[in-house]
């Protein structure tokens, strides 16, 4: 197969996991015999210093040409009191917006040999796995009107909430479409007891699951899914909600699975005819000025997300497996970043993205 795909190291140490997740993609090719065609292009601070601007109009040529995109991570101090236009994470919203990627998936699992560094206790987190489904391009952190006008004791602020039909529908017909090869469970989280919203989005989604008979949906309010990730998080299999509620949940699930170096995620758009969907692939974490340059990132998220991409945008699903396969082998080896808490000396993220690949055979 050829594999077309974009690297966008960005800033900090989004160029050092990039690195490592480019590595291992070149294991896989080389290992089933893929053709991988690979750029490379500047998004972020480093684009700014290049170009002037966070997301050039050559990266978005890149990302459109490209079958599927890895991203590092971007943000550099320098820029934390610049404006708006001119800040880094512009270039994240950019490249999200051209791609059109509309559903953000994080996975949540638990591995056997981490689950001392999850905050909860060991038999609520054994076995957890489940997949956050987030709408990405709508709700409140897109709607209009917005801002805040007025003065004094009258200032007033307002964003507003907006979804239509359509919107809802693409994104819970892909969490639908995630349950099928899974536990066949969607758990669709608003806040339909309290806003307008939530009801069209619960009544959009009890009606597509008609569609999908064999998957077993329930409807849970935000507030209490809040709680239930804590109290008994193995009751989730796929967990579908709108943008701002996904935004919060996701670092809410995120703590389940130790460190946030180790959480991969993937940005998802329109379906090809092929079934493989567009997409831009990069772990949760920022770009870490305190640890950048120094070797010791943990790169299993943006690794992770290679093991995405290839299931998503390639359907190569013995390869995505062989992926994840060697990231539990690697946790469990013990040779692992520092901030995993390794019982002897942490390995660099240079040695565990080498360990990946000797992993992966
Ligand atoms: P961060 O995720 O960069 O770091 C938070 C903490 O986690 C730090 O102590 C860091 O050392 C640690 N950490 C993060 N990733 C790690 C890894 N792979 N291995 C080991 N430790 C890791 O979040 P922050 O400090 O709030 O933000 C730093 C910069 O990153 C900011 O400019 C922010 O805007 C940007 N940011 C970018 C993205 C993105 O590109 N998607 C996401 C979040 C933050």
């Amino acid at each position: 197969m050829i594999l077309n795909v974009l690297a966008l190291p960005g800033d900090g140490i989004g160029v050092e996991v990039t690195r490592e997740a480019v590595r291992v993609l070149q294991h896989v090719a080389a290992k089933w015999n893929h053709q991988l065609n690979l750029s490379e292009g500047l998004l972020g601070g480093i684009a700014i210093h290049k170009t002037g601007t966070p997301f050039p109009e050559e990266t978005a040529r890149l990302a459109a040409s490209a079958d599927a995109t890895i991203m590092g991570a971007v943000g550099l101090p320098e820029f934390d009191n610049a404006p708006p236009e001119k800040r880094p994470e512009k270039g994240l919203l950019g490249i999200r917006a051209a791609l059109g990627v509309y559903a953000n998936l994080r996975p949540v699992r638990a591995y056997a040999s981490q689950i001392e560094s999850s905050p909860l206790k060991n038999h609520l987190v054994e076995g957890v796995d489940m997949i956050i489904v987030r709408e990405l391009t709508g709700g409140i952190y897109y709607g209009t009107p917005r801002g805040i006008s007025g003065e004094g004791a009258e200032t007033r602020a307002v964003n507003t909430m907006t979804y239509t039909r359509s919107e809802i529908e693409r994104v819970a017909r892909m969490a639908f479409q995630l349950a099928g090869p899974r536990r066949k469970k969607v758990t669709s989280v608003d806040k339909s007891n309290v806003l307008e919203n939530s009801q069209l989005w619960r009544r959009t989604v009890t009606e597509l699951s008609r569609e999908f008979p064999d998957i077993e949906l329930d409807h849970m309010l935000v507030d209490n899914c809040a709680m239930q990730l804590v109290l008994n998080p193995k009751r989730f299999d796929i967990v579908l909600t709108e943008n701002m509620f996904g935004d919060i949940l996701s670092d809410e699930g995120a703590v389940i699975a130790g460190s946030i170096g180790m959480l991969p995620s993937a940005s998802i758009g329109a379906q090809r005819p092929s079934g493989a969907w567009v997409g831009l692939y990069e772990p949760v974490h920022g770009s870490a000025p305190d640890i950048a340059g120094q070797n010791k990132a943990n790169p299993l998220g943006a690794i992770g997300s290679v093991a995405a991409m290839l299931a998503y945008s390639f359907r190569l699903k013995e390869e995505a497996a062989a992926v994840e396969t060697a990231i539990e082998a690697v946790l469990e080896s013990g040779q692992v970043t520092a901030d995993l808490r390794p019982t002897g000396a942490p390995a660099t993220t240079e040695q565990v993205g080498r360990a990946v690949c000797a992993a992966i055979g």
